[in-house]
């Protein structure tokens, strides 16, 4: 049952799938840009993503993500159900809807690997913060303090369900059709419940992080075998499971143990400046490391811990902006290229910087870039190989479905695989005319040019409009929750803070 009709303010869960299925969603106003789109005038097809349901997306510029699938200037995915059928030119698809994509660019959709999304109502408080109070200038502002120490030891199981949600609408509204939600806010089993039932609710795929809480009533790491049994019993279905093992905790030991019992991956944040690397490296000489771990960040590890990740498979998770931004230590991209690693892209934290996916690659691509121009103009002849838009593009798709072990289900469009897909608007003020696929996306693209989403077959947006959400109603109830956070951590709600 969702938290929030339950408590009287009654939601539309025609986008929920334990919800019945409704044959059209209501069509809301445009959240976000508004993308524009050659085809406004066509309805939305129904029952999207029911079983037996064809649609074919005709006529798009199609970037697969998937060589042996390819790219086409001009073709169809024709979708049946929640899944891929065919991709290809002038595909015949009889009985199907047809969504027409001329103008528009047809890929699949991002993939975040690393989202605190509970931290929602707390949008740009941080913006000038930075991780910890090391002592040194301009710390004093930081998020270990003033987030982790202040207002998240405040959060009801209510704050933890409407940031969830809202943050998770956004994204989908931004093109993310996948996202590793990393909650640290377990204070009690009904925080952890809160949780997973908006990243149900929102209905993208999610792997849902089960990370520490603090207080009494936190029962970190033991509840994640009830978490497992009561929601995760199949690995089958959109919300997936991963195990928070954080090594800065005290019998992080556990937490390893019973994640892996469990069949889960186990993610952690490895961060130079918590003072993590010699246990890092303690781990990394004892052959901890797996194919199934996932290490967030990366920043200030030794060569020998890295050359140990790499062997062992293992997965490097980078918030690249937020890295550069809050002193993590300089993003490890070209360490990880140099290890033939494949990293993923994250947005980390949205206290301090947007989640949406654009940011992230345009980051990545640049700063990846702006290491090996500067060697070069400095002289240096042997130079790694600098980050292409559809590097980037990998990365933040086919990329995080590895990583989340999720590549049998998503990161490209794949017959066989569920279709996540997003419509680009190609013809829009800010991008056209088109003349390169992969560089439109990544060097002009943002938001405002996600024209449609699909997840698992299902349209969550239509022509540049949120589909089943009742978003005024859940902005005000967030801003309600900002309002109680903010008193109940001590902090003044100072719109011009410094
Ligand atoms: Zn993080």
């Amino acid at each position: 049952m969702c938290q929030l009709c339950e408590s009287g303010l009654i939601q539309d869960h025609s986008i929920s799938r334990h919800a019945p299925f409704m044959s059209a969603a209501p069509v809301m106003a445009p959240v976000g840009g508004g993308g524009g789109s050659a085809a406004t005038t066509a309805s939305m097809p129904r029952d999207s993503g029911a079983p037996g349901r064809r649609i074919l997306i005709r006529g798009g510029h199609v970037m697969s993500m998937d060589p042996e699938v390819g790219d086409f200037a001009k073709a169809d995915v024709l979708v049946e159900g929640r899944t891929i059928a065919a991709v290809g030119p002038d595909l015949d698809a009889s009985g199907a809807d047809i969504v027409e994509a001329g103008g528009m660019i047809v890929m699949p959709g991002f993939i975040d690997t690393h989202h605190h999304q509970f931290e929602t109502a707390l949008r740009s408080f941080l913006a000038d913060g930075i991780l910890v109070n090391d002592g040194q200038p301009h710390s004093a502002v930081n998020y270990y303090e003033h987030i982790l120490q202040k207002f998240s030891l405040v959060y009801r199981p209510e704050d933890v369900y409407v940031s969830e949600m809202f943050g998770s609408l956004s994204q989908l509204d931004a093109g993310v059709t996948t996202v590793m939600d990393i909650s640290q806010i377990h204070h009690s089993p009904e925080h952890s419940d809160a949780a997973i039932q908006a990243l149900k609710d929102a209905g993208r795929r999610a792997a849902f992080g089960y990370f520490e809480g603090w207080g009494d009533g936190s029962k970190y790491p033991d509840d994640a075998r009830r978490i497992r049994s009561e929601h995760f019993a199949s690995d089958d279905q959109l919300v997936t499971m991963v195990m928070g093992g954080e090594i800065y905790i005290p019998g992080y030991e556990k937490s390893w143990k019973i994640g892996r019992e469990l069949g889960l991956p186990v993610a952690l944040h490895v961060v130079g400046t918590f003072g993590m690397a010699s246990t890092f490296d303690e781990l990394a000489k004892s052959g901890a490391f797996g194919p199934d771990n996932i290490f967030i960040h990366m920043t200030g590890m030794s060569d020998l811990a890295w050359k140990a990740a790499a062997d062992a498979g293992s997965h490097v998770s980078l918030a690249v902006p937020i890295e550069m931004n809050m002193r993590h230590g300089m993003p490890p991209i070209q360490k990880a290229l140099d290890l033939g690693m494949e990293p993923s892209l994250s947005s980390d934290v949205e206290c301090t910087l947007t989640a949406d996916p654009f940011t992230q690659m345009r980051s990545a691509m640049m700063l990846q870039r702006a290491f090996i121009n500067e060697s070069a103009l400095g002289g240096e002849e042997k130079l790694p190989m600098m980050l292409t838009a559809r590097d980037v593009l990998r990365l933040a798709t086919l990329s995080g479905a590895k990583g989340l072990g999720l590549d049998g289900k998503t990161g490209s469009l794949t017959p066989g695989k569920e279709a996540d897909i997003v419509l680009l608007d190609a013809t829009a003020l800010n991008v056209a005319p088109l003349n390169n696929v992969p560089g439109a996306v990544v060097s002009l693209m943002d938001r405002s040019n996600v024209d449609t989403v699909m997840i698992a077959g299902r349209i969550r947006k239509w022509r540049g409009a949120l589909q089943g959400a009742d978003i005024a109603r859940m902005r005000s109830e967030l801003e309600a929750s900002r309002d109680y956070l903010f008193e109940a951590a001590g902090i003044e709600q100072d719109l011009f803070r410094v």
